[in-house]
């Protein structure tokens, strides 16, 4: 195994848009510049949110970005079988329940602390969620590249978590961590909207028996209103004829002072310069990051 896997993740829900390619060019370069691999997985574990042709649409924009990849593409929708394999060696490990409780019935609670109302059921049930038991306290912490060391207990802040949604599908948190590790992925770049789920996904980590990789979240590129640029606020796609000056930009964005000249250049002439500069205590900490900057050639 090399010593430095790397993946991009993204969820085939729309084209990518600028805040993912910041992503995206992150994790390239902090791959390249240890010499390691960088993984492309589609999440499309979430099916209902899935886009026809936005998988597709997603390769071909990394492409045209010079964002090469190593190994096949993983697919989440063709991996069930790994995921409920996962969910068995919890279920014997006692570590998981089923769950019936809907929204309205945690609504009464309050609070996003899962009040354990189904923990009794430890033998499957139809028609229910699957959630994994988190005993209290379940302190964890991790040091993030980018953020600094990162704290959370997670039966203070979420409980036991759904790793199988009552729809049948496999949630985010259980194909996140199962993909990670059967990909030897040792070395995480992903954007700081999925900070909150680091330490349940360490938790789950520990219950499978895996290690946990090493974490940096990249600040979200927010308009001038402090939000998130996503599909939801009306994102640009990305236009591969501006491909180079798009790149240029991210790595301004990123604190890696790319030279003005190298705008004009195509993507890969950019990046493997941005590959050589690479530093990655030089992205900016912080959560938000407003998209101030601008290209120096029109
Ligand atoms: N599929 C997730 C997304 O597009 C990313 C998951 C991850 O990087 O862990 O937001």
């Amino acid at each position: 195994m090399p010593d430095y896997t790397g993946r991009f993740a993204p969820s085939p829900t729309g084209p990518l848009h600028f805040g993912s390619l910041l992503t995206a060019v992150a994790g390239w370069c902090d791959a390249r510049a240890a010499g390691g691999r960088w993984l492309v997985r589609i999440e499309d574990v979430d099916e209902v949110r899935t886009r026809p042709g936005a998988s597709d649409d997603i390769l071909r924009t990394l492409d045209a970005f010079g964002l090469t990849h190593d190994g096949e593409v993983r697919v989440q929708s063709r991996c069930k079988a790994r995921y409920q394999a996962a969910l068995e060696q919890l279920q014997r490990q006692g570590d998981v329940f089923w769950c019936r409780c809907t929204r309205s019935d945690l609504a009464r609670f309050g609070q996003s602390v899962y009040p354990g109302l189904c923990r009794l059921h430890t033998s499957p049930l139809n028609n229910a969620a699957v959630r994994l038991r988190v005993p209290a306290p379940c302190p964890q912490h991790f040091p993030d590249r980018v953020l600094g060391e990162q704290r959370e207990d997670v039966a203070a802040v979420t409980g036991d978590f759904v790793i199988r949604r009552r729809d049948g599908f496999f949630a985010y948190q259980l194909a996140v961590v199962v993909d990670d590790a059967e990909q030897g992925v040792t070395h995480i770049v992903r954007g700081a909207d999925l900070l909150d789920n680091t330490c349940r996904q360490i938790y789950l980590q520990q219950r499978l028996g895996y290690s946990t990789p090493d974490y940096a979240h990249i600040p979200l590129i927010v308009n001038a209103k402090g939000e998130k640029l996503s599909k939801q606020t009306g994102a640009l796609g990305l236009d591969a004829a501006h491909a180079g000056k798009l790149i240029w930009l991210a790595l301004d964005l990123l604190g890696q002072s790319p030279d003005a000249a190298l705008a004009r250049e195509t993507p890969t002439v950019i990046l493997t310069e941005a590959v050589r500069r690479w530093q990655i205590t030089r992205v900016p900490s912080g959560l938000q990051l407003p998209a101030d900057k601008r290209v120096p050639v029109d």
